[in-house]
């Protein structure tokens, strides 16, 4: 097990329960608290052993702790893990021994959904503990806030490679239209952007074409489609080493978490001269409505914190410029400024260099 561990020393903390009632096999892992309780998802996963399901949670633990900072909100990263098959396993007896388990931390994590699990799923984790969001009725789906910061960020791609201030006119190409990806396309249509689509669920994907006007395209073309701005909105590791080769956008701003394959993706994406938004950055607008629901609701203060996403990716570009280093590893030196140089709001400096 502690194989799993050796990439991953920075964790806070890494607690697994196991309750024979219900049948929960669950991890929470937290990476940092400096900026605030630890707040993720809780995913449900048939994993194929211990050691992926913890190598999972620490590395999405980890990508928390990096949105949180770069969205600016008071939290740090964690996340959770349940062993088991959503369509066979996710009973509410197994939710609420997820909730007691949440509950047991003391308000150190905060939990809501992932793959896996819907906002119905934390609802029921919610009555066995105080420190579950996303489920207030008047925030809607975050996944609109989701949405709404990818375009915020593609209007500061577009400026940076087209000196454009508007998405009018440019040619976007949208691969999975789920939560995240149909709401994006819905926004780009009223901003009259040449829409091309793709999705593996062909009826809905039609659908949504004739209802705003977007070209549909196979799974297989739409990554080498020719195009102002490629938004991966489906799957991790469409940024690869072979796809980079082939890709022909100018900019990359998705939805999609963990789109690079590789950490090095970030430099040959830069290579080529793709401007790349690093995928925390642009869906931020999830975790930052969330943290407003937690908070006190308010829908106006809401879009502008997500519309700031699109000025902090401006900020990334130019330093990016500046120091000649590809955006992701920019936005990742941004965002661990924020978190390792607090402690609990303290300002006190817990590790010197970078
Ligand atoms: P979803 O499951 O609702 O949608 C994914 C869509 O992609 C589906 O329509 C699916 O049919 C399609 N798809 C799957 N494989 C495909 C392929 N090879 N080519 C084209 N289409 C394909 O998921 P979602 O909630 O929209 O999330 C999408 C991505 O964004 C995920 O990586 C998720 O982790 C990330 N994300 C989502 C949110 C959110 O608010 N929902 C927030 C942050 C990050």
């Amino acid at each position: 097990m502690f194989d799993a561990l050796s990439d991953f020393s920075d964790h806070v903390l890494v607690t697994a329960r196991q309750d024979a009632g219900s049948g929960l096999k669950a991890i929470i892992a937290l990476h940092n608290e400096n900026r605030g309780p630890a707040i993720g998802g809780c995913r449900i996963l048939p994993y194929r052993s211990m050691d992926d399901a913890l190598r999972d949670v620490l590395r999405l633990s980890r990508g928390m702790t990096y949105k949180t900072a770069i969205a600016d909100i008071p939290y740090g990263g964690g996340k959770a893990i349940i062993i088991g098959d959503p369509r066979r396993d996710k009973t509410e007896a197994l939710l609420e021994a997820m909730g007691d388990f949440v509950e047991s931390l003391g308000g150190r994590y905060i939990t809501s959904f992932d793959s896996g699990t819907t906002l119905a799923d934390v609802e029921v984790i919610a009555r066995r503990t105080s420190h579950a969001a996303g489920f207030l009725p008047e925030a809607g789906n975050a996944s609109g806030s989701t949405a709404l910061g990818v375009y915020h960020c593609m209007l500061t791609a577009a400026r940076a490679t087209c000196g454009s201030e508007s998405l009018a006119g440019l040619k976007v190409a949208v691969q999975g239209l789920g939560n995240v990806g149909e709401r994006l396309v819905r926004i780009l249509a009223r901003e009259g952007a040449e829409l091309v689509v793709a999705d593996t669920d062909v009826e809905k994907a039609k659908v949504l074409a004739t209802e705003t006007g977007a070209r549909l395209i196979s799974c297989d073309a739409i990554l080498r489609e020719p195009c102002d701005i490629l938004a991966p909105c489906a799957l991790g590791g469409v940024l690869s080493a072979g796809s980079i080769l082939e890709l022909r956008a100018k900019a990359i701003v998705g939805g999609a978490n963990n789109q690079l394959a590789q950490p090095e993706d970030d430099a040959r994406l830069a290579e080529r001269g793709i401007l790349y938004c690093p995928d925390y950055l642009a869906n931020a607008g999830g975790i930052i409505n969330l943290h407003y629901q937690r908070s006190k609701w308010d829908a106006a203060a809401v879009e502008r914190h997500v519309a700031s996403l699109g000025e902090t990716f401006g900020q990334v570009i130019e330093r990016s410029e500046h120091e000649g280093r590809p955006t992701g590893e920019i936005a990742d030196r941004i965002a661990w400024e924020r978190f390792a140089c607090m402690q609990n709001g303290s300002g006190r400096d817990v590790r010197p260099d970078l």
